[in-house]
């Protein structure tokens, strides 16, 4: 006998589910995008305890006859795809006509479908896959799948499962997303009967995220966008001060397919990189529109994953478009100017661009434009005089007064960002300006130190550093980074060469800089508890006005606030 037999059917049909269906949530995915494809305005998503007891996806889509509903619960029955080529112009979130059996092997599922044109609906019930009994019945034109114990024949997949809340928690995650994706459909969501989330019909966007994400999260986001070709990125971003501690908060689509994706991840950090603490991630809701022909979506089982043809241009048009808003920094406008995403309700068409060209308000914050400077947006940097300095406060604090109420600046921290942005560009350009000292010092190192700095003298000098071995251990130092000048820079140098020493093998040596940049930047800057006089201090303020990014330090703290008459009267209960 031979050692190698086919698998019974059954055993089979166990493998591929546990491909799609890993948990209640999967199958919430999968019924969901069903209930897109027909064409759905109104999605009810019931559940009872975390989705183990029961899932019931009902929609009010195309519905199927009575055949239809048969075949679709076989595997690898479609009716979205007839030739691997459709894949490159799908129009559908489904294509691989696996998930109603997967979905059916391991539970007891009941389907309820009727086409709008038929007299009567079609119930087929069934127990692990097999043997399906359908009968005539009457209801609602649509689709209900009903999905009961789930993994009931599948213990050890049981045995993996979290606790009902976790369970409901995953579901919830997936419902927000499709919601966000989706804002022309309605979505309900139950639990053991009781309302969890309602996402009533949105023409505009932004309502959406309000209800994603909540009100206070949705108020502190802008919208991007980015097009290039067929091409368009967009979203919305939050403010470098709303950050979280891990990457839940950032949400990736492409073509309004929820996706997991390392690339498009690494662009949002990318676009806030030195905004944001080391450590914190952003929020933000990204959705990429491309070409079906660009992108191969038939990478992974449960569709999570996708590829680009030309990964590199969408990496970079997502920086692009990210920084273009962060640029703007709307959040530093009056708040009767700017209320987050209430005030997007004027620009909804940017949803779905496809359809509609979008134009934005000519002060639009999220309209980037080629070239990457802004105008007409009125800000802090574009409001001149009469901004007048009313003093120092605690040997730390500038407050200014403008036309539109107070401004305060934090010394340190905006001078660092000024710092930081002048370092960087003269990094990019080469090499940090350095000074040479008149009579050069000697700095002696571990030997470990000594090896490093040996072997990194041309990465010391480009950050100004220029050091000449003079013995085993020790090294004349030259030159100075112009902007230590007034500063001891032993230390900072001894700072450098510890860093530069953590450098991993083969890490992006761009990025490798940054930490060094900024300790110049830190070590350079005016600190806090220093006197300052009125020239000190405008010219401090024009500097940050000029910055790209003026309003957060390189470490996520603000550099400026802003207090406007409005919240003065407000707090004075003057209105
Ligand atoms: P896929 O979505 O990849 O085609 P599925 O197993 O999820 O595979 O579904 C099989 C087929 O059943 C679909 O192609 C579709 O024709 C039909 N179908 C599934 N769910 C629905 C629904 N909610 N409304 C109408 N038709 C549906
Ligand atoms: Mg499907």
């Amino acid at each position: 006998m031979s050692k190698i037999k086919a698998l019974p059917p059954e055993v089979v049909a166990k493998i591929a589910a546990g491909e799609v269906v890993e948990r209640p949530a999967s199958v919430v995915k999968e019924l969901l995008e069903n209930a897109l494809d027909a064409g759905s305005g109104s999605v009810k998503v019931e559940v009872q305890g975390g989705g183990r007891k029961l899932i019931r996806v009902t929609d009010d889509g195309e519905g199927m006859t009575a055949e239809e509903a048969l075949l679709s619960l076989k595997r690898y029955t479609t009716s979205k795809i007839d030739s691997i080529e459709d894949l490159f112009a799908l129009r559908s979130f489904g294509f691989r006509g696996e998930a109603l059996s997967s979905i059916a092997a391991v539970s007891r599922m009941k389907v309820v479908s009727r086409k709008g044109e038929e007299i009567s609906g079609v119930e087929i019930i069934l127990e692990a896959g097999v043997s399906p009994a359908s009968k005539e019945t009457g209801c609602p034109p649509g689709t209900s799948v009903e999905v009961r114990d789930l993994f009931f024949n599948l213990p050890a997949r049981l045995k993996f499962l979290k606790s009902p809340g976790t369970e409901l928690s995953h579901i919830g995650d997936i419902l927000a997303k499709t919601a966000l994706a989706n804002p022309r459909t309605r979505f309900h969501f139950f639990h053991d009967g009781k309302l969890l989330a309602n996402f009533p019909l949105r023409e505009d966007p932004s309502a959406r995220l309000v209800e994603a994400l909540g009100k206070d999260v949705a108020g502190k986001m802008f919208p991007f966008q980015y097009r290039q070709g067929e091409l368009n990125v967009h979203g919305f971003a939050g403010e470098p001060g709303l950050t979280r501690s891990n990457s839940r908060g950032i949400f990736l689509f492409v073509n309004r397919r929820p996706v997991r994706d390392r690339l498009l991840n690494h662009a949002v950090m990318e676009g806030f990189r030195n905004l944001i603490p080391k450590d914190r991630y952003p929020v933000a809701v990204l959705f990429v529109e491309a070409p079906s022909s660009e992108v191969d979506v038939n990478v992974h089982p449960s569709k999570w994953e996708v590829k680009f043809s030309d990964s590199e241009t969408v990496h970079r048009s997502v920086i692009r478009a990210i920084r273009g808003m962060l640029e703007d920094t709307p959040w530093l406008k009056t708040p009767e100017q700017n209320r987050g995403v209430e005030v997007l309700r004027e620009a909804s068409g940017a949803y779905l661009p496809r359809e509609k060209e979008v134009s934005f308000p000519h002060s639009w914050p999220g309209s980037f434009r080629e070239g990457g400077r802004k105008e007409g947006v009125e800000d802090l940097r574009e409001s001149h005089p009469p901004i007048s300095f009313l003093g120092q406060v605690r040997e730390t604090y500038l407050v200014f007064s403008s036309p539109e109420g107070l401004i305060l600046l934090d010394q340190h921290a905006a001078h660092e960002r000024i710092m930081l942005e002048k370092v960087s560009e003269d990094f990019s350009r080469g090499r940090v300006s350095s000074q040479s000292l008149l009579l050069p010092e000697v700095i002696e190192l571990t030997p470990a130190e000594a090896k490093i700095t040996e072997e990194h003298l041309p990465d010391l000098a480009r950050v100004g550093f220029d050091l000449e071995p003079s013995g085993v251990r020790t090294f004349w130092i030259r030159s100075i980074p112009q902007i230590l000048a007034e500063e001891e820079p032993l230390n900072a140098l001894r700072e450098m060469i510890k860093e530069i020493a953590s450098w991993g093998e083969g890490a992006d040596l761009e990025r490798s800089f940054d930490p060094l940049l900024k300790m110049l930047a830190c070590r350079g800057a005016i600190q806090a508890n220093r006197p300052m006089g009125r020239e000190e201090a405008h010219a401090l303020l024009s500097g940050l006005q000029k910055c790209r990014f003026p309003s957060h330090c390189p470490h996520g703290r603000p550099t400026m606030l802003k207090i406007t008459y409005s919240d003065l009267e407000k707090m004075f209960g003057r209105k």
